[in-house]
């Protein structure tokens, strides 16, 4: 994309990205206003990446939407790290967090440990820019 500038808080770019998965999270698939927008970088940017790859760093095919929770979990892993994440929270809740357990043992929330991660971005084909 020569068009788009390789710069996440350019309008152009933000716009481009947030259009990318039609208004929603590359990863959870929520849906996210504008306002919301994250721009997340797939490949993250400060894992000591060779020069041929820090170019490319901020090229729109490297920039996801996403929202701020996913975001903030995502921070600087690769998708494999942030998928162990995603499911390490699990027993993380139970064993550090006594009213996960309880909500647990009253059937409020199922654990399904068989459940695999599959991010919105891979059941769903990029549309075309947001403009
Ligand atoms: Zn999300």
């Amino acid at each position: 994309m020569a068009d788009i500038p390789k710069d996440p808080t350019h309008p152009k770019t933000r716009k481009y990205v947030y259009g990318k998965y039609g208004g929603r999270c590359a990863y959870c698939g929520e849906e996210i206003s504008y306002k919301e927008l994250v721009i997340d970088h797939f490949e993250p940017k400060n894992r000591g990446m060779k020069s041929t790859r820090n170019k490319r760093i901020n090229d729109v095919s490297n920039l996801m939407p996403s929202c701020n929770t996913c975001n903030a979990l995502k921070a600087n892993l690769t998708i494999e790290q942030f998928r162990e994440q995603i499911k390490g929270k699990v027993e993380y809740s139970f064993v550090n967090w006594p009213s996960f357990k309880v909500l647990v043992k009253y059937g409020l929330i199922n654990i399904n440990p068989g459940v695999e991660i599959v991010f919105h971005y891979e059941k769903n084909q990029p549309e075309h820019g947001g403009f």
